[in-house]
């Protein structure tokens, strides 16, 4: 009888162990999905800004959203100046950024890039009263106002004997270009049409054809572990419908074919 029992006790405590054993192994249990901290400047209108009630919106947020949904990860926006985003990602404090950044090969020294999500490029803006400045060669001489750290300023940096004036974010150069303190702003042509567009400023318009042919990408450090991941995304957003329907929610129009 009590052999029994023993017999008992101890073939019970086998198969709770063989429980644990198999649960803690078990290949059908999901891990959790990573969280990965993505950095924007949301002055960027209308590829990320903020509402007036401090929701980080726009064309790079949903498309950054519906990567992650697509390679199942966790985005957690961060907010940061433009400036400091590269050398951020380079110190790896980030996992990556997404803010209307050009891939360049100059970044590409220290930083990675996804495969481009947007066909961008640069554009001169000047008061809607001026008649001197049409293109490249009108703007020598001149006082040009650029976002620090942007494409845009070393764009400004090839113009002959221009006097060249730095600014924060893409808001502050327009308002002083209003103002006259600036005669003409260098930087990227489809914000700056959207805000026209959209009626955000009043009183400046754009001259000449797209000085540069761009392309933003979502930035990383090198050596991502999560840059597969993104570009998985993106590919399955370009191929479901996905991306299109986000860039026609924010742009009206067919999306341009983007290379790989
Ligand atoms: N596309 C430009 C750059 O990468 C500016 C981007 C921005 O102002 N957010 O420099």
């Amino acid at each position: 009888m009590l052999n029994f029992k023993w017999q008992h006790l101890i073939l019970s405590l086998a198969c709770i162990l063989l429980i644990i054993a198999c649960n803690s192994s078990s290949p059908n249990i999901q891990p959790d999905k990573p969280v990965i901290k993505v950095a924007t400047d949301p002055t960027f209108i209308p590829f990320e800004f903020q509402t007036p009630q401090g929701e980080v919106v726009g064309f790079d947020i949903d498309l950054m959203k519906a990567i992650a949904q697509a390679a199942n990860f966790t985005v957690n926006f961060e907010s940061l100046p433009f400036d400091g985003m590269i050398s951020t990602l380079q110190a790896q404090k980030v996992d990556a950024a997404i803010s209307g950044i050009t891939i360049t090969p100059e970044r590409l020294k220290t930083i990675a890039f996804s495969r481009p999500y947007f066909k961008a490029g640069l554009a001169i803006t000047v008061r809607e009263d001026n008649k001197d400045i049409k293109n490249f060669q009108s703007l020598q001489g001149r006082q040009i106002g650029v976002q620090i750290g942007s494409t845009g300023a070393d764009f400004a940096k090839t113009i002959p004997n221009a006097k060249i004036i730095t600014f924060n974010s893409g808001p502050d150069f327009f308002q002083d270009l209003i103002n006259g303190n600036v005669e003409a702003v260098i930087s990227d042509a489809f914000a700056t049409l959207y805000a026209i567009n959209n009626g955000k400023i009043k009183g400046i318009k754009i001259v000449a054809d797209l000085l540069t042919e761009e392309y933003y990408g979502i930035a990383t450090p090198q050596k991502s572990p999560y840059l597969d991941k993104i570009n998985q995304g993106i590919a399955t957003i370009l191929s479901n419908g996905k991306y299109k329907q986000i860039y026609q929610q924010w742009f009206q129009y067919e999306p341009p074919q983007l290379p790989r």
